[in-house]
């Protein structure tokens, strides 16, 4: 308890401040962790469809290697580890060749390499085109960095190369108003965008819609949830801002907006895909949904991309786009379960199971006691509520909680225990 109130920064923080804070903080990490609980590596899974990865400079300064989080937590203990949020289709790396004498402590029978992984310089500690760490030593406030769903870096915003910021799909309050973002360099890549209705583009963008097509979509998506899914980095959380709690819990239920409407596309739409959203039924799609050969799509201008809440799940999947998916190794994006919004819903579904389950085992505990443990127990929770009600009546809450004023209550507590005894 005293740790959290030593760091002289922490001083500035009020009661609902800092409570706020640890509740965000914990649903990032589960977040991240998709209900990983890093206690056994996972190279024996395999390419994992995404997890989160962590970088040792100590072991592999170069990049050229990342570790799950049981192996972050139990073999780099104590080395400088970066941590680079979750990749796709990467297998860990402890101990392998890239590693030398070092041996896993968890998983050592590795292959020598994973030849399937993929590097960038995020496993040096690197981001954006500008090469920064994150945080970034030489800059006060860190900003908060957009991820490439393609190359999966993160970017500054200043350095996507836009020409403002109003760009940015946003709504009032500044949250994404978009779930997936590709980065300019990787929109090279994406000219097969280009016929698709502006129903894939996120909404609220002033972004003069070039890339998409002129056709006017009379079903415009008005749902595009601004849950994490859409790829921040940001220093403190998912919470977006200030008013962490309420966010947090906004995020946890935000997956149960109805988004049946959201998928409807233009004018091919009940030919080919109709209402059905599921990507397996669409799996065999014979008529191109495009209208056009992929392949005979001029090479648009590179450009930032913002595209909207399953917009994924419109891509066509005829024969001729799958060929051309596959050509440009982008495959991944017709699996949902290479979305971060879909990695996030799995991760809250585990993480609301955990607490219910924490939850269930204070409570069965509870029950085991006698009467009087029992009533001891209550007793001394009915204490302190009185005596932290007490404290926060007397306590001006627009001022800093300090670590005597923690102090003074369980003193009192420890005062009123004395006198009953
Ligand atoms: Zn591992
Ligand atoms: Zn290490
Ligand atoms: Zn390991
Ligand atoms: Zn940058
Ligand atoms: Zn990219
Ligand atoms: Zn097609």
């Amino acid at each position: 308890m005293d740790g959290a109130f030593e760091d002289e920064n922490e001083q500035t923080i009020t009661i609902n401040e800092y409570l706020n804070k640890v509740e965000a903080e914990e649903l990032e990490a589960d977040l991240v962790l998709g209900g990983d609980e890093g206690k056994e590596c996972t190279y024996a899974v395999g390419y994992m469809k995404r997890q989160a990865i962590f970088s040792c400079l100590t072991c592999t300064p170069d990049g050229t290697a990342g570790v799950c989080t049981a192996c972050s937590l139990s073999c780099h203990d104590g080395h400088e580890i970066v941590e680079l949020w979750t990749k796709r289709n990467f297998r860990c790396d402890c101990g392998n060749s890239k590693f030398g004498e070092f041996f896993c402590k968890l998983f050592p029978k590795k292959d020598v390499e994973n030849a399937e992984n993929s590097y960038n310089h995020n496993f040096k500690g690197l981001y954006c085109t500008c090469g920064r760490p994150y945080p970034d030593p030489d800059v006060e406030e860190q900003e908060e960095m957009i991820q490439c769903i393609m190359c999966e870096d993160w970017f500054h915003e200043e350095h996507l190369d836009l020409e403002s910021a109003n760009e940015i799909p946003r709504d009032e309050e500044g949250e994404p108003l978009y779930e997936d973002f590709i980065c300019k360099t990787c929109s090279a890549i994406c000219s097969f965008l280009t016929p698709y209705p502006r129903t894939i583009w996120a909404a609220g963008g002033k972004r003069d819609d070039a890339t998409a097509s002129n056709r006017k979509d009379k079903n415009v998506l008005e749902d595009v949830s601004s849950a994490c899914g859409s790829g921040k980095l940001e220093n403190d959380a998912c919470s977006h801002g200030s008013s962490g709690d309420d966010n947090a819990m906004a995020n946890l239920n935000g997956d149960s907006v109805p988004v049946a409407e959201a998928s409807v596309i233009g004018e091919n739409s009940e030919k080919n895909i109709g209402s059905d959203q599921s990507t397996k039924k669409a799996d065999l799609q014979s008529t191109c949904v495009l209208g056009v050969n992929p392949a005979t799509l001029l090479v648009s201008e590179s450009k930032p991309l913002f595209l909207s809440k399953n917009w994924r799940d419109i891509l066509c999947k005829c024969e001729k786009c799958l060929e051309m998916y596959n050509h440009k190794h982008i495959i991944y994006l017709l699996d949902k379960e290479d979305s971060i919004a879909e990695y996030e819903k799995m991760a809250k579904e585990k993480r609301e199971e955990k607490l219910q389950k924490q939850e269930g085992a204070e409570l069965s505990f509870f029950n085991k006691l006698g009467h009087v443990e029992k009533m001891e127990i209550l007793n001394g929770i009915a204490d302190f509520k009185e005596e932290f009600r007490t404290f926060l009546e007397s306590f001006d809450t627009s001022k800093t909680i300090t670590s005597s004023d923690v102090h003074q209550i369980f003193e009192n507590l420890a005062k009123k225990r004395r006198r009953v005894e």
